[in-house]
């Protein structure tokens, strides 16, 4: 898609906007001018993610209008003075939190809990648009990937400081409830990570046949004997148990399939205001230990070296392309999940 110039000359681009809670509409914008440092990227793809979801719904302190959409590859379209990282033409993939370095966590290597944090489609113009800007120090060059993959540096790395976090055991065995996008880019890094074996739960039989192909080696839907099962497949439990749910009553369920001196990760973003309740005496009795895992920092070029050699696999993620004028059919589809099959959505302006 070419922006159309205006009378004035000014070059436009089309984006896809959120106008007020509830409501998009795709508008034609200013196309952006990078400053110095900064770099300009012809949109590719933009993965469509539940923070799209929530910030649709005014969540996450929304400021409207906003263009959403944070999992962004595209190509170098024109860079500022003083980029030194990458050139015209170069296919990229983006870290869309920015940070400034000089807050108390910024100072600490903390950066995605910056206390001026900004990002990418969240409190600035995001990748559902055909140009977006960013600064080169979250610019990545993803040469040797195809574009599509390089969509998925963000998530993926979500999943790669969860794993540096973790550092699973040699030869773990895991389990995760939750096979959606994240789900399943969950459970690959945790057997690039070094897990020998992991095991997934997921009412949608679709999701659970695509964990199989990309590597899952029991795969379940939850009934009423759940726990006896997943029990019976590892009677000393779980060497680490995770989710990429948010449903906190998962959450609770996890210490129990732990094995001792196991960990669990929460890994899903649960309601802000949910609590669980959990028996301290057998996180004590028995070894454990709970880590939580926000975000990314960092960790995009371990997603772009397990993306490269193979080791996560994304592309049978994507289940729908949509144009622009598709984000609210997308949204849609993050709001219902399992209804229209859908796993990773991705937006490309260029349809
Ligand atoms: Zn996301
Ligand atoms: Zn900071």
């Amino acid at each position: 898609m070419t922006a159309t110039p205006r009378k004035s000359g000014v070059q436009t681009m089309p984006a896809a906007v959120i106008t007020a809670p509830g409501q998009v509409e795709v508008r034609e914008l200013p196309r952006p001018h990078p400053g110095p440092g900064e770099v300009r990227i012809r949109v590719h793809g933009t993965g469509v993610c539940g923070t799209d979801l929530h910030l649709l719904h005014g969540h996450f302190g929304a400021k409207f209008p906003l263009v959403p959409g944070h999992e962004i590859s595209g190509v170098v379209d024109e860079v500022g003075p003083g980029v030194r990282n990458v050139r015209e033409g170069d296919p990229v993939t983006l870290d869309p939190n920015l940070w400034c370095g000089q807050c108390h966590a910024c100072q600490r290597g903390l950066f995605q809990h910056c206390e001026h944090h900004e990002a990418l489609g969240v409190t600035l113009p995001g990748g559902f648009a055909a140009f977006a800007v960013c600064p080169a120090t979250n610019v990545y060059p993803a040469h040797g990937l195809t574009l599509d993959q390089a969509a998925f540096a963000e998530p993926l790395g979500c999943v790669a400081w969860g794993m540096t976090r973790l550092r699973p055991r040699p030869g773990a065995s895991a389990l995760v409830f939750g096979a959606g996008a994240i789900g399943l880019l969950l459970m690959q890094g945790l057997l690039a990570s070094g897990c020998s074996e992991v095991t997934v739960v997921d009412p949608v039989q679709d999701r659970l046949d695509l964990a199989r192909q990309l590597g899952a080696a029991h795969t379940l839907r939850p009934h009423d004997r759940l726990r006896e099962e997943l029990l019976d497949l590892r009677p000393h439990g779980y060497d680490v148990t995770s989710e990429a749910t948010g449903v906190p009553a998962v959450v609770a369920g996890l210490p129990e399939l732990t094995a001792t001196l196991g960990s669990v990760l929460v890994f899903g973003v649960a309601p802000e205001e949910a609590t669980v309740a959990i028996r301290p005496y057998d996180l004590f009795q028995r070894d454990l230990t709970v880590l939580g895992s926000f975000a990314l920092n960092q960790t995009v070029p371990l997603a772009l070296e397990w993306l490269r050699a193979g080791r996560v696999n994304v592309e049978p993620l994507i289940t729908h392309r949509l144009p622009l004028a598709g984000v609210p059919d997308a949204l849609n589809m993050k709001a219902h999940p399992g209804l229209a099959g859908a796993q990773k959505v991705l937006i490309t302006p260029g349809l």
